[in-house]
């Protein structure tokens, strides 16, 4: 249990969501690739009901773990499980069901039309009870990743920030109970990286799970519950973020100076660079 952001606009959201579970459950993982351990025993809990920001430097291994995490990426050793079952004896159909994933390059090569592109997160959903929901989900995704003025534009002609939006749209049109984002704030100005966060708030606190990797600190550390600290293809610390993003910890990992700021105390830590 965590103190939330202090922004007006998440306010209103409760501080848990009533009921929390381990919906994926990582134990001991680790992934080789050509030859090459990428990440070590790492071990944690996906819980729903809360968001998890991934933190760490470039090349630490969060796109990684996110892969193994949502059933993208084979592993070499431990266990995935998502619910009681290994992650990898899922069918890929009922793996789309359960987690939508957005990718860190969304580099989609064909003309489509933005609302194409966030229709195609209905697809694991034809045939189902929750077809009938389409529409009100697609609105309802076009709308928080604030995108509703572009459905009409080729995906190719947008923007970097405007792909990124999109891209969200169409993974949180898919409704799964579990979310991963790689990186979903990188491209966005100051105003669509806090929606972005507040919706991923929304949605835990309304009881899904959201696994998010963020490069901002103190982003993180604003609307995570708990942030997971990757470096060298370890997990380095996960805890709440006045645990884990310790001034201490952060200049380790990545070989910077850093001041750990409190706008109030007992607040969510704000990371700044110690400057000349
Ligand atoms: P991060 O997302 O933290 O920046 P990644 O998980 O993308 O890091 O990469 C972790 C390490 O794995 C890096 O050293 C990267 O070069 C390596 N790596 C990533 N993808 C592959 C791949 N397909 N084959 C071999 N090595 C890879
Ligand atoms: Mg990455």
């Amino acid at each position: 249990m965590s103190d939330l952001p202090g922004t007006p606009a998440t306010g209103s959201i409760p501080a848990v969501a009533a009921e929390q579970r381990a919906v994926i459950t990582a134990r001991g993982l680790g992934v080789v690739r050509d030859g090459r351990q990428i990440l070590s025993d790492v071990t944690l809990e996906v819980r729903t009901g809360e968001v998890l920001a991934l933190v760490g430097p470039n090349g630490a291994g969060k796109t990684t773990l996110l892969g193994a995490l949502s059933g993208e990426l084979d592993y070499s050793a431990g266990t995935v499980l998502l619910d009681d079952k290994r992650i990898d004896d899922y069918r890929p159909l009922d793996l789309a069901r359960r987690r939508a994933v957005l990718n860190q390059a969304n580099d989609v090569s064909f003309p489509f039309l933005v609302r194409e592109i966030v229709a195609m997160g209905r697809n694991p959903w034809v045939r189902t009870p929750q077809f009938a929901a389409d529409d009100e989900a697609i609105a309802e995704a076009v709308r928080t990743a604030d995108v509703a003025h572009l459905v009409d534009r080729r995906f190719t002609a947008l923007s970097g920030g405007e792909r990124a939006r999109v891209a969200l749209a169409r993974v949180l049109a898919q409704r799964t109970e579990v979310v991963f984002l790689d990186e979903p704030t990188a491209a966005l100005d100051l105003r669509h990286q806090e929606d972005v966060m507040r919706a991923s708030l929304a949605l835990a606190r309304a009881g899904r799970a959201v696994v998010v990797v963020l490069h901002d600190l103190s982003l993180a550390a604003a609307y995570a519950d708990r942030v997971g600290m990757i470096t060298g293809g370890t997990l380095a610390a996960i805890g709440t973020p006045n645990e884990v993003l310790t001034a201490e910890r952060v200049g380790r990992a990545y070989g910077l100076g850093v001041r750990i700021y409190h706008p109030t105390p007992g607040s969510r830590p704000v990371i700044l660079p110690l400057r000349d």
